[in-house]
């Protein structure tokens, strides 16, 4: 599957000017788009974080899927706005991909038997061969 995809530095961008917007709107007290604006900043983060870590971030107050939708949707609306849209997407991608459910049956790269999946998401073949699938952490790359 190929899909149109934000540059990291577009992501970091947009998180800028996203909270800039949120403070900005704050301080005139204007609350909607307070917290639309903060919204976006959080879909925004958790995204970076994802792109970190193959393990889905913790955040202390993440969009539920149906702001996320909503938010997507006004986005297509207004026209405006591509790469946040394109941004807010590939969360929402990202999120339905990590709840597929693993499988409970791999085929053991190392001796080709039927290898089940242990406690931890970590598969063992007839062999006794141990490999885990996904929920690995891929290294970190640059700074946090
Ligand atoms: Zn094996």
């Amino acid at each position: 599957m190929t899909m149109n995809r934000i540059t990291d530095e577009s992501l970091n961008q947009l998180i800028g000017i996203e909270s800039l917007a949120s403070d900005n709107a704050g301080d005139d007290k204007r609350q909607v788009d307070r917290i639309y604006h903060s919204n976006i900043v959080s879909a925004l983060e958790e995204l970076r974080g994802y792109r970190a870590s193959a393990i889905p971030v913790e955040l202390t107050d993440p969009l539920n899927d149906s702001e996320l939708t909503r938010l997507i949707w006004g986005l297509k609306a207004e026209g405006f706005h591509q790469r946040l849209l394109t941004g807010l997407v590939e969360l929402q991608q990202r999120r339905n991909a990590d709840r597929q459910p693993v499988p409970e049956v791999m085929i053991c790269d190392m001796c080709g038997h039927d290898a089940w999946l242990q406690e931890h998401g970590t598969y063992e073949c007839d062999e006794g061969h141990l490999f885990e699938v996904r929920r690995t952490p891929i290294s970190k790359g640059g700074a946090a």
